[in-house]
Order: C-alpha cells, then structure tokens, then sequence
C-alpha cells in the first residue's frame, strides 16, 4: 500500500512546503501601512501576467495585508491601471 518510494516523494513534498511557508509579508518586513492604488509597480508584484491576484499562500503576505492589496488591486482595476483577468 504504502512503499518506501511513495513515501520519500510525501517527505520531499512537505519539505519543499516548508520553504515556501517561510517566505513573510514584504509588507510587514518593510512597514508599509498605506499601499497606493497608483503604486502600479508595486501592486503589479501581486498580480500575474494575466491579472489574477497571487493568493497569499504564494505571495507570503499576512492575512491583514493581502486584504489592503486586493482591495486596492480592485481600486486600481476600476480606475483603469491594472487590467482584469484578460484573455
Ligand atoms: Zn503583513
């Protein structure tokens, strides 16, 4: 049922969740407590290539700060400085 090779593989895959659990809030890291929705550079660290937002299991942010970047990715969507999801 459950070989040595399978549970190797089980083993690298929680290691590697590991790495990526340790990244932190870049926001916190730098206090930064108002972000600007005309800040496009720095939402677009946030964003993908086809406008989706990262969700904060990638991006490392706390709960509190993703909540400030979605909002104001939306902002910025609105007024027309970030595109929506395209394509
Ligand atoms: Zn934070």
């Amino acid at each position: 049922m459950f070989d040595k090779q399978a549970g190797k593989k089980f083993i690298d895959k929680s290691l590697a969740f590991k790495r990526i659990k340790k990244r932190k809030c870049k926001l916190c890291s730098n206090k930064i407590k108002v972000v600007d929705y005309k800040n496009v550079e720095f939402l677009k660290n946030y964003i993908t290539e086809r406008g989706k937002i990262i969700p904060r299991r990638v991006n490392g942010n706390c709960a509190k700060h993703q909540r400030i970047i979605t909002k104001v990715i939306k902002k910025a969507r609105e007024v027309g400085f970030l595109p929506f999801q395209a394509e």
